[in-house]
């Protein structure tokens, strides 16, 4: 399969590349290298080019011929979700605007195969039960511009499989985090994991914003998927694509098990060896007290499931931050 990867060169479209190289397809990458880095793909084609710009649909036609793609894996995108909130016509642009430009050259090229990436961020605040698994047909109700452009993105998919046949997987990715390679780490610092990493290097202890949830030690709790693992399901998805001919559809990608704030922290501890005492700050506005994802559906069409747990994640991305950060600053002892 000849397959191109939109955001190929960051954090977890590198590791997209890397698998699906790894297994003989041919690859190339369009990527704006805002936040991505050109090192990431290895010797894959790289194109620099933004999807949001108005000749976007013309180059991507030219790249579409050039490599022969017969389908797309569409991770590129803005995703700092404070950010959205300042800047959300920017992200519309960005996010909303860039996949438009994605599905007309897709279309004029006669291309229909789509997975694009998604998000969690879709379903919101859900006022469920608590301890309530998120199922894909359940409620969305995004707090973020960020969210909302990954959701109007879901519905432009399905208008597409409606309108010209596109045949669309959306995947709704929880909680990132490891790396599959160490020079592949995560480069930022807006998660938990990656921000408590940062705070213990530099000598600092990382803050829980809000011990007085409804879950069982009073932190919010997550679902942390390995990035290995979520490319993985990026390869099922086009595998699904290929051997099944339903237009659209819309899965979780996450393990199915939460983790508290406090339980990061501590498998952090034992991770890299730290004294990790954190202290408590206050709530941190719009974080639902818990969101885990209910993983059956993919399951049940994909064939998939994560196979790593919080520790793998964790020790990788500790493995990672050296080669991805540069030293630590202080070291435990
Ligand atoms: N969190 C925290 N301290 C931090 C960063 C994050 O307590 O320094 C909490 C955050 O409130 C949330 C969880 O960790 O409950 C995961 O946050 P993250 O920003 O990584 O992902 P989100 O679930 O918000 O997408």
């Amino acid at each position: 399969m000849s397959v191109l990867v939109t955001g190929g060169a960051g954090y977890i479209g590198s590791h997209v590349v890397r698998l699906l190289r790894q297994r003989g397809d041919t690859v190339v990458v369009v990527d704006d290298l805002s936040s991505g880095v050109a090192a990431n793909v290895g010797d894959a084609p790289l194109v620099q080019l933004d999807l949001s710009v108005s000749d976007a649909v013309d180059s991507l036609r030219t790249v579409i011929a050039d490599h022969g793609v017969d389908a797309v894996i569409h991770i590129a995108a803005k995703k700092q979700v404070g950010e959205s909130a300042a800047r959300p016509a920017w992200y519309y642009t960005q996010n909303v605007g860039g996949t438009a430009h994605l599905m007309l050259a897709m279309e004029a090229a006669g291309v229909r195969k789509l997975m694009f990436s998604s998000s969690a961020a879709t379903y919101g605040n859900p006022d469920v039960p608590p301890g309530s698994l998120m199922r894909e047909n359940g409620p969305s109700s995004p707090i973020s511009p960020y969210g909302e452009t990954k959701l109007v993105c879901e519905w432009m998919m399905r208008d597409a499989a409606r309108a010209w046949g596109l045949r669309g997987v959306g995947l709704r990715y929880f909680n990132v985090a490891g790396a599959g390679w160490p020079e592949l780490g995560d480069p930022t610092r807006f998660n938990l994991i990656p921000i408590a990493l940062g705070q213990l290097t530099e000598g600092k202890q990382p803050v829980i914003f809000g011990s007085d949830y409804p879950t069982q030690d009073g932190t919010c709790i997550r679902d942390y998927i390995h990035v290995l693992d979520l490319a993985d399901a990026h390869l099922a998805a086009l595998d699904y694509l290929d051997r099944d001919d339903r237009p659209y559809d819309i899965f979780n990608v996450g393990t199915g098990t939460g983790s508290s704030v406090s339980e990061v922290l501590e498998q952090i501890g034992r991770s890299t060896g730290y004294d990790v005492r954190p202290t408590i700050g206050d709530r941190r506005p719009g974080d639902p007290a818990t969101l885990v994802a209910d993983v059956s559906r993919i399951a049940d069409a994909l064939g998939w499931r994560a196979h790593h747990d919080l520790a793998a994640m964790v020790d990788s991305a500790w493995q990672a931050w050296e080669p991805t950060h540069g030293a630590p600053a202080v070291r435990p002892s």
